[in-house]
Formats: structure tokens, sequence, C-alpha cells
């Protein structure tokens, strides 16, 4: 231990003690370390404009998940002989200062690959290395370092899963544990307080669904992959696609994406307790189709996302096809606000507003009815509302799955689209997951469950359901809008290729007065396609 020198250990994501390597080397070469999270306004100062409680960024799920986290992370530190400092204001701005007062001489925190974090970083990291503080920043929020994957892919990411795997090879593990860490200096004059209650940070403190789904923080992340991986036949067998999205009793996935987005849950420790099950139960899935499939997914997302410039937009993103999306807000706000008409759409938004999460195949039923399948709107903006109401939240994942099921990148088959009657009916023929997210539908006879605008009048009568006045009437006629958005999806890709994908501003809006022109005036699918224009 180099006597007199103090680490500031800076926390972000990596909310935990297990498998922390930025924690454990600030705590084996210090003799005081300042343990520090900054609220930051950007992400939590509260909105009261915004469509759902929170932040302008960030729904109150989120902002409860996050403060839970840093109770548990508070408590875990006092057990090692540290505590959490928690500070407010711009992170940069207070982290300087913090460097300064406590004569700080080595800055520890995980390496961050979302571009928000890499401008902070690259401001602190200035001012430390002028002012000669050493910086130990490890990756360790995913398997693998995607820069180490781009090196090794010539400078580029691969864009593919399979190439992905071969370059990626097996993660790094290396079992740690911390059992004490130094004790913090002298605060000085830096303002530090207690973890802050919701009602403290100016949210009313109010539960979309009593009690919330998810507790946020390392021990209930331990708790639950515990109780994920206790059924080792059920961990070696895991297989995506199967799993049913309308399973909300018992889902049928792990639901642990809060922790791993957050990093109360170590995606590396979740690997390797998986592969120890792989070696006791000999006759398993492998990737992609696994689960360790599934948190190669992961990686392989951050990596795409980390090695491609404007990855989170349209416009200048050599990745993504150039489409020409509505601007419909209108249609946004029925999708959003869960009143678009069909039954298993707008219970899969009620389920993401109450919970904060939703099954993969539900995220991709409203995603694909939002853009390519039905609404045509920009996938941007269905991006924006799931980062906003998902505690999974996460940068790379959120952008790439959404460049993929809008087919803007990765995937391209626009013809394949899930039917917003037809779908979930597979998984749920009698609709009890409509039942409970919409309980207006509740009486509605199986029949008309998934289409109940078909029911005759005394039927909904019956049911206490008026279509058009209790429930809304279908925003477009699924089968019109989906024929709509393919002749459009036909063009855009037609277009992207003769251009080799430099598609201009010029050219896109040329594109939108042949696509105008070509559907031609006065048919009688109305509302949809004055909408689809
Ligand atoms: P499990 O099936 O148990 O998988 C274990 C872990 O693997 C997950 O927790 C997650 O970290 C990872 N994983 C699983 N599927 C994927 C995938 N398709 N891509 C990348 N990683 C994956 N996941 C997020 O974590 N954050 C997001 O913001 C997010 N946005 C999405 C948006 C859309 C439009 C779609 C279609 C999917 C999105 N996903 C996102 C991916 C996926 O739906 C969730 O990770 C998964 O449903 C989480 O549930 P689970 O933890 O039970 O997953």
């Amino acid at each position: 231990m180099s006597s007199g020198s103090n680490s500031l250990m800076w926390f972000r994501k990596g909310l935990r003690i297990h498998d922390n390597q930025a924690l454990e080397y600030a705590a084996n070469n210090s003799t005081h370390v300042y343990p520090v999270f900054v609220i930051d306004p950007h992400f939590m100062k509260p909105d009261p404009n915004a469509f759902s409680p929170g932040s302008n960024l960030a729904g109150l799920n989120r902002i409860r998940f996050l403060l839970e986290s840093l109770v548990d992370l508070d408590s875990s530190l006092k057990k090692l002989g540290s505590r959490l400092l928690v500070l407010h204001g711009e992170p940069t701005d207070v982290l300087i200062r913090c460097l300064k007062e406590w004569d700080i001489k080595r800055l520890c925190f995980e390496y961050d690959t979302d571009p928000y974090y890499q401008a902070l970083d690259r401001k602190v990291k200035n001012y430390a290395s002028e002012s000669g503080i050493e910086i130990f920043s490890p990756m360790s929020h995913t398997l693998f370092n995607p820069s180490e994957i781009i090196e090794k892919n010539g400078g580029k990411p691969p864009l593919s899963y399979l190439p992905f795997l071969k370059l990626a090879g097996e993660p790094d593990w290396s079992i740690s544990s911390l059992s004490v860490i130094p004790p913090i200096g002298d605060l000085k004059n830096c303002e530090v307080s207690e973890v802050p209650t919701v009602k403290q940070l100016g949210y009313e403190d109010i539960h979309e669904e009593d009690p919330p789904l998810f507790k946020g923080g390392e021990s209930e992340a331990l708790r639950r992959l515990q109780e994920s991986t206790n059924n080792k036949e059920w961990v070696a067998n895991f297989e995506r696609p199967k799993g049913d999205p309308s399973a909300f009793i018992k889902p049928s996935t792990t639901m642990l994406s809060p922790y791993l987005k957050f990093g109360c849950l170590s995606s590396r420790y979740f690997y390797h307790c998986i592969k120890e099950i792989q070696k006791e139960v000999k006759n398993h899935t492998s990737p992609p189709v696994s689960l360790i499939g599934q948190l190669i997914w992961r990686d392989f997302f951050y990596t795409v996302g980390f090695g491609t410039p404007n990855f989170d937009r349209m416009r200048g993103n050599a990745i993504c096809r150039q489409i020409p999306w509505n601007d419909d807000d209108e249609l946004l706000a029925a999708w959003r606000d869960a009143r678009t008409g069909f039954p298993w759409i707008d219970a899969i938004m009620v389920q993401l507003r109450k919970w904060g999460w939703i099954h993969q195949l539900a995220r991709h039923s409203v995603a694909c009815f939002l853009t390519r399948g039905d609404l045509f709107v920009h996938w941007e903006k269905g991006r924006d509302v799931f980062d906003r109401l998902l505690i999974d939240s996460d940068w790379a994942i959120n952008n790439g799955n959404w460049l993929w099921v809008s087919c803007s990148s990765f995937f391209y088959q626009y013809k394949r689209i899930h039917s917003p009657i037809s779908f979930g009916k597979t998984y749920d023929p009698t609709g009890t997951y409509i039942r409970h997210f919409l309980p207006v539908l509740k009486d509605m006879p199986n029949e008309y469950i998934y289409e109940p605008w078909k029911a005759p009048l005394s039927i909904q009568q019956k049911a206490k359901c008026i279509i058009g006045k209790d429930y809304p009437k279908p925003v477009i006629c699924h089968d019109d809008a989906s024929k709509e958005c393919k002749r459009k999806l036909a063009a855009a890709f037609k277009l992207n290729k003769k251009l080799n994908g430099v598609v201009s501003d010029e050219d896109m809006k040329e594109l939108r007065r042949k696509l105008a022109e070509d559907q031609g005036e006065g048919t009688d699918s109305g509302r949809l396609k004055q909408k689809l224009i």
C-alpha cells in the first residue's frame, strides 16, 4: 500500500461489490478510499411536463430502482468499513472539486462506452492527467472489451452474431473478494449526503405497480440470480425465441436485465454461473439461443454501438437504412399511451408503464407495430419511449434492438411482420394477459378479445365495454397498414441499394413525393392512408 495515497472510487453503473475491478484496485492500493456517487440532474431532475412521472429522461420506476440500488450499495460498503458518499450536481464539476479537496492521487471508475459517459470521462480524465492523478478505468460492464473485438476485426465492429462469437472467445474470469475497504478520509468542504429518497429528489412517491416488481440492488440481484439458476435443467435448456411473452405470473426469462443495466449484477459472474451449470448438465443449448447466447447478444450490441458513429440515429449512421418514416405524434401518443385499439399492443404498453419491463417478444410486437409493421412511425421515437419507461433501458441494447426490429439494420426481412392480432393469440388464446393489463376488456368473450371492434353491440354491452367509448376503436386497419408499410419499405430498400446507402435529404424528399404520388388519393382505407403519407 502506498502511504498517504487517497483514491476516489466513482460509481456510475457497476453498483456492486462483487467482480468490481475498479473498487478492488482502489481498495488494494490506498490509505483512504472515497466511494462516490453523483446525482446528475441530467438524468434525475424532475420534469413535470414529461408524459409519465419522472425526470426528462427516466421514468420513476427506473429512478426508484437506482435509489434502491444505492441504498443497498451503501449498506454493503458499510459492512466493509466504508460508506457511499452521495453528491449532487454536474458530475465533472463535482468530481473535479472532490479530486482537489481530498487530494486524490488515484481515480477509479468502470469504463463506460455510452456516449454520455464518454464525454464526461474525457473531461475528468483531462483534468486528472494534467494534475498527475492516476486513472484506473477497467472494462467490467461487459463480458468482452469492445475495443479489442473491433481491433481484432480490422478496426470495424462485426455486424453479425457468428463472426462476433468467433472473435469474442471466452471472457476472462477470476473470482475475487473484498473483505475490507480502507476508511474514508477527511471530507473537508465537500457537501455529501445520504442516498436521497424519491420524495427528497422532488418526485411524488407513486407506484405504478404495488408492490413494484423489481427491487433495486446487488443483494436482490444475487438472490434473483440464485433463484433463476436453481433450476439447472431450465438454465441448460433455455432457448430463444421459445418462451411465452404473455406469461406474467411467472415470466419465461430471468428478468435480470435491470440488474445488468445498473451493474448490480456482473455479466461475467452471471456467465460464469451458467458455465458451471453447463459442466453438470452436459446436454444444453448453445449460442445464439442459449442463456449464454443472450449475454453475448448484449455484448454484441455494446460492441457495434461503440464502434458505429451516430449509432443512436438514422441520419449519419452508416449501418442504418434510410427510410422515410412518418412524423405522426398522434399515432405515437396512441401507441405510447396504450390507446391503439389493438388489445395485444395496448396490454403490452400498460405492462411496460407499470412494471418497467416486458418480455423480448412483447418488445418485438410493439416495436414492429409502431414502425415497419403498421404505424410507420420513426424507430427513434419508439426508442425514446422505451428509453424512458424501461428500468433496463440501455443505450447500446435499446438502440440496437430498435434498429433490428424496424429493419433498419442487422435484419432486413421486412415482409415478416408480427400481427397485432394473431401473434399474441398463439401464446394466449383466451387473452388472460390482456384481461389482466386491460381490465376494461375483462368480460369480452374469448372470440373477440384480440379484435373487440368485431364484437356485435349486444356483446359489447354485455361485456360492459363499448368500443369507441370504453375502449378505443383500432387506429388503423392492420391489413391495409401492413401492406402500405411493405410498399414503402420495398421502395426505400431499393433506393438504399441503388445509392449504396448514401441517401441525401433530397433523395429522401423525392422518395416521399413518389410514394405519396403512387399511393393516389381517395382510396377507402381513409385515415390509415392519410396518416401514412
Ligand atoms: P433473458 O432472456 O433472461 O436474458 C438474459 C440477459 O441477456 C438479459 O437480461 C439481457 O442483458 C441480455 N439479452 C437478452 N436478450 C437480449 C437482446 N435481444 N439484446 C441484447 N441483450 C439481450 N434489453 C435491455 O437490457 N435494455 C434495453 O433497453 C432493451 N431494449 C430493447 C428494445 C427492443 C425493441 C427489443 C426488441 C429488445 C430490447 N432489449 C433490451 C432486449 C431484451 O428484450 C431484454 O434484454 C430482455 O427481454 C430482458 O429480459 P431478461 O433479463 O429476462 O432476459
